[in-house]
Order: structure tokens, then sequence, then C-alpha cells
């Protein structure tokens, strides 16, 4: 089967389809969360996901706090203004499909959640000491998750008693080992100081991955949040990747 497999599209409708068109053909779409928040088009971003075939789509953070299951008071000052404005934009049946979403879930030969397995929409896996400790919170060989918007691939291989952290290349096929947690990047806001759209394609029939990075017109994006009045710090960030 080859899956793709998609995390923080952040409301950006440019990087999404332009990673679509750039994807080709697969069996099944993995969305880890955080669809909405920061970017443009909330609507236009749940509807486009909702309408793919074969969709498998976990709840991240930003959707928890716009559907009020959390407390948009733990979020910086800018975060929250762009949550409240997402919250008035949503229609009530894109609010209805958020607040519906699983927070983990199994699936092949692979756990998906949007954080980390320990808390699933909550915490980052920023380190190695982190992800070892959460190697224990999944039975699969390989946990995919979203939340940080870094690539990342942490590896624990038999015997080992700490994980280690491997950077993905973009454009480099590379074969996964059990058991692993990674991270494909975000698609709507990357913070590896790469602006490039980030995504990925996983084989499960020989457990490849096949991590990409692809230009999308960033401008165009820019000019709807401003248009939007959209907080100025998260129109900037998209052009450096940050
Ligand atoms: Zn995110």
């Amino acid at each position: 089967m080859r899956i793709l497999i998609l995390s923080d599209i952040h409301a950006n409708l440019t990087a999404l389809e332009a990673v679509l068109t750039h994807a080709g053909e697969f069996d099944s779409l993995w969305c880890l969360g955080d669809l909405v928040g920061y970017g443009p088009d909330p609507n236009e971003c749940v509807e486009t996901i909702r309408s793919l075939p074969n969709l498998t789509c976990l709840i991240g953070n930003h959707d928890a706090a716009v559907i009020d299951q959390m407390d948009a008071a733990t979020f910086n000052p800018e975060a929250r203004l762009s949550i409240e404005w997402t919250l008035q934009q949503l229609t009530q049946e894109n609010l209805t499909y958020l607040s519906q979403l699983p927070n983990r879930i199994v699936v092949e030969n692979a756990t998906l959640v949007h954080g980390s397995p320990r808390s699933p929409t909550f915490e980052y896996l920023l380190d190695t000491h982190l992800a070892t400790i959460n190697f224990a919170y999944f039975e699969t060989p390989f946990c995919f998750v979203g939340h940080t918007h870094l690539p990342a691939q942490y590896l624990l291989a038999n015997g080992q008693g700490h994980a280690s952290l491997i950077i993905p290349q973009p454009n480099q096929v590379m074969r996964l080992a059990a058991r692993s947690i990674i991270n494909p990047g975000s698609v709507g806001q990357p913070r590896d100081r790469d602006p490039r759209a980030a995504y990925a394609i996983f084989e499960t029939q020989n457990n490849s991955w096949d991590y990409r990075r692809i230009p999308y017109d960033i401008q165009a994006v820019q000019k709807r949040m401003k248009a939007h009045k959209l907080p100025e710090r998260h129109i900037q960030r998209l052009v450096a990747g940050w």
C-alpha cells in the first residue's frame, strides 16, 4: 500500500494543493492533525481533506483548541488570536467534523498521533530523551507523529536502551527500521528553516519512506493572511520556515 502522510496543514490551502498534486496516486491518506490554525483557509483545508478517499485523520492541538476541547489560554497571544479568527470562520459542519476526530489510532503496522504516543495531542517530541520514554507507549513497529513541524526519525533498535535521532534528507527514499517514531514535517508551516511544504509517502510492502519537500506560492498565502488581518508574525515566518 502506498500511503500519503501529511501533518500540520494549518489552513494553508496553497501548500496543501501543491502537495496533493505532487504526491500523485495513493491508496490511503493518513493526516496527523492541525488542519487549521495560523493560515487563511480553514474551511477549504478541512473540506479538501474530508473529500479524499481512504482517509484516516487525527485531531491536532489547534483543531482541539478551536472546538474548545482545550483552553486557548495555553497558546501565546498571536496563536490565540488566530484560533479565535478560525472559530469565527469555520462552518458548523466543519466544526462538527473536527470534533469527531480521534486523538490516537492504530492502522496497518503503525500508531498515529499528533503529538506523542504518551500524550497524543499535546506533547512535543523534540529530543531523544523524550522519544526514548515514548517508545513504551505504543506497540506497533512504527509511530507517526506531527506537532513539532520538524521532519525527524527516532530509532530504537533492538537491544538499544536509548533512541537515536536521524534527520531525513528530502527527496531521498529510506527504509524505515523497527521501531521508529517518524515525523513527516509540516505541509503549511515548516519550522526547519526550509520554507518548502513537507510530506511523505510510506510504502507498507517494504516500509520505504519517501520524504519530500516542494515549493509553493507563499506570497499568495501571505496576501490572503494580510487581507484577513492575521498576525504579522505568522505571515512572515512562512518565508523563512521558522
Ligand atoms: Zn501544528
